[in-house]
């Protein structure tokens, strides 16, 4: 127990802000300065999206809970509001799961966001590969080249929120395309085949956070080179992406001062 650490903690801006907003406080930032991968990355912004940020999120946000010992207390405790599973309680989402199961479906949902978090909690699936590898197979059928035939008669277009929820299910259950995507980037897209490749989003066959790297090369080159694949928790790029002054630089990661923009 450090009282002098834990106050540096919590009282910072950024720690208040997340414990207030749930670690979806990013979002705003990250969308505005087009650092958001949508509809798999055909754009890195998600336009008209108000429903899903964390503003939205919080009008059904009952308290905050922690990981053991924490301070912050940054994981959000919410109701869903409505649908097949109005009034179940989970925990989340977070910054990662709102990414993947909105700007990169081009689901602007909130339902479907609070709605597909709880199965994958539920389900016990990783969230940022769920939502990668359905919105890769949402480019898949509008290219034609997944079909009717593939996806059991499901409209899977970007923005279909119950498309969305339905393919959770089919990847939980393995059925279907379901059972296809579940194999994960490399096997999915061995066996779908038809170039299919081409337009999936990952390194060394794990899928992107929804995050345009270009704009953070400390970033990229975490994600590039990280050993089990696009992994943005093997690194702390804070270098670019808040744009600290050198002197807090220098205290922080010594010498060299790195990539000043
Ligand atoms: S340890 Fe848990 S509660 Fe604390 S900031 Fe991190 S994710 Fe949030």
């Amino acid at each position: 127990y450090n009282k002098h650490i834990i106050d540096m903690v919590v009282s910072a801006k950024v720690s208040k802000t997340q414990g207030r907003l749930g670690t979806p406080f990013i979002w705003g930032a990250t969308n505005s300065w087009g650092g958001i991968r949508t509809r798999n990355f055909q754009t890195n912004q998600f336009e008209n999206c108000d429903a899903i940020e964390p503003e939205a999120i919080d009008e059904h946000v009952t308290g905050y809970a922690s990981c053991f010992g924490c301070q912050v207390h940054c994981r959000a405790k919410y109701i869903i509001p409505s649908g097949e599973y109005a009034g179940v309680y989970d925990e989340g989402p977070e910054y990662t799961v709102q990414g993947a199961l909105t700007a990169e479906t081009g689901c602007a949902d909130l339902v479907a966001l609070l709605s597909g978090s709880h199965l994958l909690n539920t389900y016990g699936i990783d969230c940022l590969e769920a939502g990668s590898m359905i919105a890769w197979a949402m480019e898949l059928y509008e290219a034609g080249i997944l079909t009717n035939k593939d996806t059991g008669g499901l409209e899977l277009r970007f923005g279909n929120a119950e498309a969305l929820n339905e393919m959770i299910h089919r990847i939980a259950r393995r059925e279907g395309l379901g059972d296809i995507l579940a194999e994960g980037p490399l096997r999915a897209a061995k066996k779908i085949g038809k170039n299919s490749i081409k337009y999936l989003i990952h390194v060394k066959g794990m899928s992107n956070l929804h995050s345009d790297e270009r704009a953070t090369p400390a970033l990229a080159l975490n994600v590039a080179v990280a050993s089990r694949g696009s992994d943005h928790l093997r690194g702390r790029p804070a270098i670019d992406l808040y744009g600290l002054p050198e002197p807090v630089l220098r205290r922080i990661y010594s010498q060299p001062v790195p990539y000043d923009g």
